[in-house]
């Protein structure tokens, strides 16, 4: 295994100060995968106090929890003292952290076997619970026993299934059965700490995946609303799935982005609630996106995604059925209700959607989305006006002429926006200054 030099470096001072050191958990995972690692964990028996003596530039990380971060280069590796985690009363985290002098006890405290191993030059590859043959057979299995793992800390069965998606692995049986066992106490653990295992999860390779937060009972402890679309049928020409493996299959044609693969996941979460079933038994879902992207917002709230996020996927979410008839007027507009920032996802978002529908009409459904980004990068090639700041004039022209300052100057300048939209020849200067003198006769 290839430690870089500032690694290297770190575990070479610790061990000649009496210490031992090792590279740990994710990172040596990943090195055997042949994955550059995008971090690496230094696990040593040597104390905080010890660590920060050792090094000139170290940060008090998680002082606390053993972890002190040592600055090389600008970047920070994070040393943690080999510890055993005490009593967890509330299936979240330990009542206290014990420090230990023992590199066993620090590993068996760890999730999975994968993420268990450590390394160092010396010492070569410490592998006591069969690591390196669960990554050779693509396996996620607890270290000791899953049912008591699962009852410290809850969040690890959603850590389960989010390296199951990273790594394409299967779940070992016993501890795919002790998280169906305990799916329910996931329950205490906080919304921040789901989100981050999710958007994992959704933006892997494996974002199908998420059929097994659906199976093994943790969809419904955080997103019943899954739950609701893996057992919602739709009798439609346009579909051949029901709308929750419609979505898992959107999902994994989506490109692997956050926002797209959120939106994939949310798009029809309003189907459920706005089905209806007319007398010849086909099902329809009038007005899904625009409840969806409201239905969205509240579970994006309350896993308590940041503003940004959740107002680019809800904009996706509501508008991803949108289908004007193309002309370059219309595209003009749906480009201003969108954003034109977001108008690439959204095709996106279409293309991945019509793929996981059924063949019906399939042909033509894509040309229509191939149209709409033709034409759409037309608009944008011949830089048509689509803000209002891409207006010839602007407020100091109306103020100029005349119009008191506050409301009227945005009114003014909306309706000359809207006539520019309509007809993009008239954005030239002196078109505009006549037009807004007319509207204040
Ligand atoms: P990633 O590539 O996502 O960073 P990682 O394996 O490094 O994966 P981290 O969450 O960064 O995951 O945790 C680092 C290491 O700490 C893990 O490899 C594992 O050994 C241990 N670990 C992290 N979270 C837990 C937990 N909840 N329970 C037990 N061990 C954990
Ligand atoms: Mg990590």
């Amino acid at each position: 295994m290839n430690l870089p030099a500032d690694v290297q470096n770190i575990i070479n001072v610790l061990e000649s100060n009496g210490h031992e050191a090792y590279a740990v958990g994710g990172c040596v995972r990943d090195c055997i995968l042949g994955k550059i690692p995008h971090d690496w964990d230094i696990t040593t028996s040597a104390l905080p106090e010890q660590v920060k003596a050792l090094f000139s530039r170290t940060f008090d990380t998680g002082i606390e929890h053993g972890t002190v971060t040592v600055l090389m280069h600008g970047i920070g590796y994070e040393v943690t003292t080999y510890r055993v985690d005490g009593k967890y009363e509330d299936g979240r985290h330990p009542k206290e952290v014990t420090f230990t002098a023992s590199l066993e006890e620090d590993l068996k405290r760890r999730d999975f076997t994968i993420n268990a191993m450590a390394y160092n030059d010396s010492k070569g590859l410490v592998d006591l619970f069969g690591g390196k043959q669960d990554l050779d057979s693509g396996i996620i299995r607890a270290v000791g026993n899953p049912t008591e793992r699962f009852t410290e800390d809850a969040l690890r069965m959603l850590r389960a299934l989010r390296f199951s998606a990273q790594l394409g692995f299967e779940i070992e049986h016993a501890t795919y059965q002790a998280i169906k066992e305990l799916a329910p106490t996931l329950e205490r653990i906080s919304a921040e700490r789901i989100q981050v295992e999710m958007v994992k999860l959704v933006t892997s390779p494996h974002p199908e995946k998420i059929r097994d937060v659906y199976e093994t009972g943790l969809t419904k402890i955080f997103f019943p609303e899954f739950d609701n679309m893996m057992e919602c049928e739709q009798v439609n020409k346009h579909h051949m799935y029901t709308v929750g493996e419609h979505t898992i299959v959107a999902m994994g044609l989506a490109p692997a982005d956050k926002v797209i693969r959120l939106t994939m996941m949310l798009h029809d979460i309003a189907k459920p609630v706005c089905k209806t079933t007319e007398e010849n038994g086909q099902n329809h879902f009038k007005m899904h996106p625009v409840k969806g992207a409201e239905m969205a917002r509240l579970v994006l709230r309350r896993l308590k995604f940041d503003n940004d996020t959740t107002d680019r996927v809800c904009n996706l979410v509501k508008n991803h059925d949108d289908r004007p008839e193309i002309n370059q007027r219309n595209v003009r507009r749906m480009i201003i209700r969108v954003g034109q920032e977001n108008f690439n996802d959204l095709l996106e978002v279409k293309k991945a959607d019509c793929l996981a529908q059924s063949m019906y009409h399939r042909e033509e459904k894509l040309a229509y989305i191939e149209e709409l980004e033709r034409v759409f990068g037309e608009i944008v090639a011949a830089g048509d006006c689509l803000k209002i700041k891409d207006l010839k004039i602007n407020g100091k022209d109306l103020i100029e002429m005349g119009v008191p300052q506050g409301q009227r100057i945005g009114e003014v300048l909306k309706t000359i926006f809207d006539a520019v939209v309509e007809n993009p020849s008239l954005n030239e200067r002196e078109t505009l200054l006549t037009m807004a003198r007319d509207m204040l006769q």
